[in-house]
């Protein structure tokens, strides 16, 4: 895009801006946050479309194809967002740091938002970032750098042994991180036993559920 600025002198500045990127959009909907630490407030969900990871338990597949999903501007996704009353933006996907995400987060900046992700820390980190969620998975290690940066650490519990998993990650995140288990949501009649008495064990970390599950919102 250019922008030509008129001076006092009545020539125009030339301004040369890197091109807005289109990203692909596969919902984005008003609703509350229904994990983890912000769980309850409430929040403009932005899901982007692409996912490489490939977790076996994952419920939101039709996520992963990028080209499935329509290319939006991020001036059209900042418009959805702003026409709701909540200033609370919730990045997801799919893995979203798949998107260059800057001009996404500057532009929810601009209109007053605040920005938080919700990554598998796969990719490398871009955007502003007021939050961010690290919920590593099995199946792509994530890079090191999303470590030291993560708000909050959010392990998904399938099994038992992810427990111990989980913990290997604690290890590694800033003192202050926030620390939650979430059952897998299949799982959860299983694993919320083991997952109660570890905490119980372990008071740094709390369960989390999938709260927007059991009140049937998006
Ligand atoms: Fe699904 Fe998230 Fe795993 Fe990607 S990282 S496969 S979107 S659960």
């Amino acid at each position: 895009m250019i922008t030509k600025t008129p001076t006092e002198q009545g020539e125009s500045v030339v301004t040369r801006h890197a091109p807005s990127r289109d990203l692909p959009l596969m919902e984005a909907f008003y609703t509350l946050q229904g994990e983890g630490f912000h769980q309850g407030r409430a929040a403009y969900f932005i899901r982007l479309g692409g996912c490489d990871v490939g977790c076996h338990w994952c419920d939101v597949k039709e996520s992963w194809d990028a080209s499935r999903h329509p290319a939006v501007s991020v001036s059209q996704i900042v418009a959805g967002a702003a026409a709701r009353p909540g200033r609370l933006a919730v990045i997801t996907g799919g893995e979203p740091l798949m998107h260059p995400l800057d001009e996404l987060c500057g532009a929810l900046h601009e209109a007053g938002f605040r920005t938080h992700i919700e990554t598998s820390g796969t990719h490398p980190l871009s955007g502003q970032w007021d939050w961010i969620c690290f919920s590593p998975k099995k199946f792509k290690a994530p890079r090191p750098e999303i470590l030291q940066k993560a708000d909050e650490l959010k392990v998904v519990i399938y099994h038992k042994s992810d427990l111990a998993w989980a913990e290997s990650f604690a290890a590694q995140v800033r003192p202050d991180c926030h620390l939650f288990l979430q059952p897998e949501w299949d799982r959860r009649e299983q694993m919320l036993p083991l997952m109660i008495d570890y905490v119980q064990q372990h008071p740094r970390w709390r369960v989390t559920l999938q709260s927007h599950k059991y009140l049937n919102i998006p």
